[in-house]
C-alpha cells in the first residue's frame, strides 16, 4: 500500500470539495490496473459507472457479485451496461450454486439464516477477489439510512487476513436527488424496479428485497421484518 493511514485521512477530507471525477482520475492515476468498481448497478453505481467510462477511463474494470438471486431486470440492466460502454463486466460467483447451497443447507436459507447467505454468496467472493486490488470503487452515500453515515470518500480499510486496500466512496457526500439527476440528465439505464417503489434493489427473494411503502426510508425494504440491515459486503473489514 503506497499510502499510509494518515495520508488517506488527509486526502479523504480534501476529496470533500473535488468531484467524482477528480477523485476516480486520482484512483486511476494511482492505481491502475490494481484498482475495480464494485458494482450491483444500484442508481449510484451507474452515475459512478458513467463518470468513470465517460470522463476518466473505459479501462477501469468493473465487476459485480451475482448471487444467482438477481432480479431478470438487474440482469438485462448489466447487458445493457456493458453494451453502452462496450465493456465486459467480471461476475464474481459464490462457490455453489442457489440450488446446490439448498441441496447443502435446506431451502431458503436466505429465510431461516440470511447473514449465514450473505456471507457465503456475496462476502466471500468479494474476499476472494480482494488480493488483487489495492482500491476498490464503491456506491455508498451518507445518506442512504443510518449503517451508511460514517461514509468516508476514501477509507483505509484491512481484511482479518492483513490484506490492506482503500475503498473509494466518490458520492459519499452526494444526495438521493443529485444522483437521480445525474441518471435522468444523462439519460443513463437503469433498473425499472425503482418506478414500481423499490428505491433499492438486491437479491431476489421478498424477505431480502420489497417495494417500499410511502414514508418509509430507503433501504427499509432490504430484508424487511429482521434487524439485519446490511449484508456485510461494508461490513466485514476493519477502517483503520
Ligand atoms: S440478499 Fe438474500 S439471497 Fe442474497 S445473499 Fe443475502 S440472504 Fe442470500
Amino acid at each position: 500500500m503506497k499510502f499510509t493511514s494518515e495520508e488517506i485521512h488527509r486526502l479523504a477530507a480534501e476529496f470533500e470539495r473535488r468531484t467524482p471525477q477528480d477523485i476516480l482520475q486520482w484512483a486511476a492515476d494511482n492505481f491502475g490496473s490494481r484498482v475495480a468498481i464494485s458494482s450491483a448497478f444500484g442508481p449510484e453505481g451507474l452515475v459512478v459507472i458513467d463518470i468513470a467510462m465517460r470522463k476518466v477511463t473505459p479501462r477501469l474494470p468493473i465487476f459485480t457479485i451475482d448471487t444467482g438471486f438477481f432480479f431478470k431486470e438487474t440482469v438485462e440492466l448489466i447487458r445493457q451496461v456493458e453494451q453502452e460502454y462496450g465493456v465486459a463486466i467480471e461476475r464474481l460467483h459464490p462457490e455453489l450454486t442457489p440450488e446446490q447451497q439448498a441441496e447443502k443447507y435446506g431451502p431458503e436459507l436466505y429465510r431461516r439464516k440470511p447473514d449465514q447467505c450473505c456471507y457465503m454468496r456475496k462476502v466471500l467472493p468479494l474476499q476472494q477477489k480482494l488480493p488483487q486490488l489495492d482500491a476498490l470503487v464503491a456506491g455508498l452515500r451518507r445518506s442512504q439510512g443510518e449503517t451508511r453515515q460514517g461514509a468516508r470518500i476514501l477509507q483505509l480499510q484491512e481484511t482479518a487476513e492483513g490484506h490492506r486496500y482503500i475503498k473509494i466512496n466518490p458520492l459519499a457526500a452526494w444526495s438521493k436527488e443529485e444522483v437521480w439527476w445525474y441518471i435522468v440528465s444523462h439519460q443513463l439505464h437503469y433498473n425499472p424496479l425503482h418506478d414500481q417503489g423499490y428505491p433499492s434493489i438486491g437479491c431476489s427473494p421478498d424477505c431480502c428485497t420489497r417495494a417500499v411503502k410511502d414514508g418509509e426510508g430507503e433501504r427499509a425494504g432490504r430484508w424487511a421484518g429482521s434487524d439485519k440491515k446490511e449484508c456485510g459486503l461494508h461490513t466485514f473489514a476493519a477502517n483503520i
